[in-house]
């Protein structure tokens, strides 16, 4: 049996914009198992960058628990919080977000600063097949390659878990597939547990776990026995 996680009780994010209040995250409960990769599938405006965001702890729910293991995030300080995104969660975003100014390498050195022992920032380069452009700028590189500089960046700080809003949102099919196929890489080989947003539903066969997100719920939690290789999926 593996361990749990995460795990989400009654979660609600509501938004008031003057006198309109959006309910961006309905009643959400779920649990995640270390080691597993989980898709969070669903339209856009659906809530699935609100729901990572919570779980990251960038923002705090209107209601509800996050447990990461045996620890309510609801109830850390500003402090803990910001603690816990640091030492505990990688994140990966559709435009990458690197700083134009830095090398590949100095990006991932950065983040390695963060926190107490991180891996190597030169291996975690090499792990996602950028060792030979470590000393070019985001601007000399390929969307698929400044992605791939985002997830060494991320993994630098070996993360018990990897958050990716729409991770090959901004890549072209062969792109995305080869970023989808290095995220399970990096599941098999360092066991972290991912999470991937996406509102394609193709990208949903390669994860063990999708849930699947409507208008702020949870429509169906599907167990995926026979994941499928991300370089046999097309979308
Ligand atoms: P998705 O990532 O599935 O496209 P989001 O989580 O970004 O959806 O948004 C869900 C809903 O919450 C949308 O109606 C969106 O407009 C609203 N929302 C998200 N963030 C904010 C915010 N900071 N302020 C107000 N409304 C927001
Ligand atoms: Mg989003």
């Amino acid at each position: 049996m593996s361990k749990i996680l995460l795990k989400l009780i009654g979660v609600n994010k509501f938004y008031h914009m003057g006198e309109v209040t959006v309910e961006a995250l309905k009643d959400i409960s779920l649990e995640i198992n270390e080691h597993e990769i989980t898709v969070i599938l669903g339209p856009s405006g659906s809530g699935k960058s609100t729901l990572l965001n919570m779980i990251g702890g960038m923002d705090r729910p209107s209601a509800g628990s996050i447990f990461f293991y045996d620890r309510d995030l609801t109830r850390l300080d500003d402090q803990e919080l910001t603690l816990y995104r640091r030492r505990e969660i990688g994140f990966v975003f559709q435009f990458y977000n690197l700083i134009a100014d830095l090398t590949a390498l100095e990006n991932v050195e950065l983040a390695a600063n963060l926190v107490k022992n991180p891996l190597s920032s030169r291996k975690v380069l090499e792990k996602v097949g950028l060792a030979a452009r470590k000393n070019h700028f985001p601007s000399q590189l390929s969307g698929g390659e400044q992605q791939r500089v985002a997830i060494a960046r991320a993994l630098v700080k070996n993360p018990r878990l990897l958050l990716c809003d729409e991770p090959t949102g901004a890549l072209d099919l062969a792109t995305g597939q080869k970023i989808l196929s290095l995220l399970k890489k990096i599941n098999e080989e360092l066991g972290t547990t991912i999470i991937i947003v996406t509102h394609n539903s193709a990208i949903s066969t390669m994860a063990h776990n999708i849930i699947r997100m409507g208008s702020g719920k949870i429509l169906e939690i599907i167990a995926n026995p026979h994941p499928v290789p991300p370089e046999r999926i097309a979308w």
